[in-house]
């Protein structure tokens, strides 16, 4: 099985990118994000743990966020390949996924790095609305959608905003990446992982067309 971690600040892109792969090249996502935000949704103890925590921008305590990861994989057996999208977000936590995959006999194949010019950064966020119902995320700047308040993909008219996608937030999480999460690529890179420089200035499509092309040519 492959293991490709999507990798870029927030607001790169990452989860729009995430979907496309997802539904392109048969490879199951993994967005600790999203499975923390269904913790919250569903009201689990993990849920009740993390929200004030991620709702300032924070993060969670890793130990919660290995539990996900390794319920999430052991569920995994028959995908071609798994993409991590905001995990590794610490050193340490890819010293756990190195680990981890070591154990299973895999190894981290390869990073697509997304890279975003930090002032765009700040727009992408506080722009962003996805669908209720089909998960199509939109920006009000750079991608609204086609007719105002109906979703492109399935017509619905419910949107929602993130929580986390404040103002205020986002210069937490974007101090947060540069502490706590840029420094993973060091380490990834320490351990041979291949890191794909990825140019996320460029439109969606073109964005995808590198990714898919760093990972049919690997
Ligand atoms: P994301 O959807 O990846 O932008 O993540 C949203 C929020 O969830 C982050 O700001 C963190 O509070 C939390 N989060 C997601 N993934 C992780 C992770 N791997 N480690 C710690 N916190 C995370």
């Amino acid at each position: 099985m492959r293991h490709v971690i999507i990798f870029g600040a927030p607001g790169s892109g990452k989860g729009t990118q995430s979907k496309k792969i997802v539904d392109a090249l048969n490879f199951i996502g993994m967005s600790t994000g999203d499975l923390l935000r269904s913790e919250i949704e569903s009201g689990s103890a993990v849920g009740r743990e993390c929200e004030s925590v991620m709702a300032q921008g924070k993060f969670p305590d890793s130990k919660l966020i290995y539990r996900l990861v390794d319920r999430f994989l052991s569920n995994q057996e028959n995908v071609s390949g798994v993409l991590y999208d905001g995990f590794p977000r610490t050193v340490d936590q890819a010293k756990f996924l190195i680990d981890t995959l070591k154990n299973k006999g895999a190894v981290v194949e390869s990073v697509l790095n997304i890279k975003v010019d930090h002032a765009d950064l700040l727009k992408r966020i506080t722009g962003r609305f996805s669908c209720v119902q089909c998960g199509e995320i939109y920006n009000k700047y750079y991608k609204p959608c086609k007719e105002k308040g109906v979703c492109d993909i399935c017509q619905s008219e419910e949107f929602k905003v993130r929580s986390d996608d404040t103002e205020e937030t986002v210069k937490t999480r974007l101090r947060m990446y540069k502490d706590e999460t840029a420094p993973v690529l060091d380490l990834l890179r320490a351990q041979n992982v291949k890191i794909v420089c990825i140019d996320g200035m460029q439109s969606m499509e073109s964005v995808f067309e590198q990714i898919e092309n760093a990972l049919i040519n690997e």
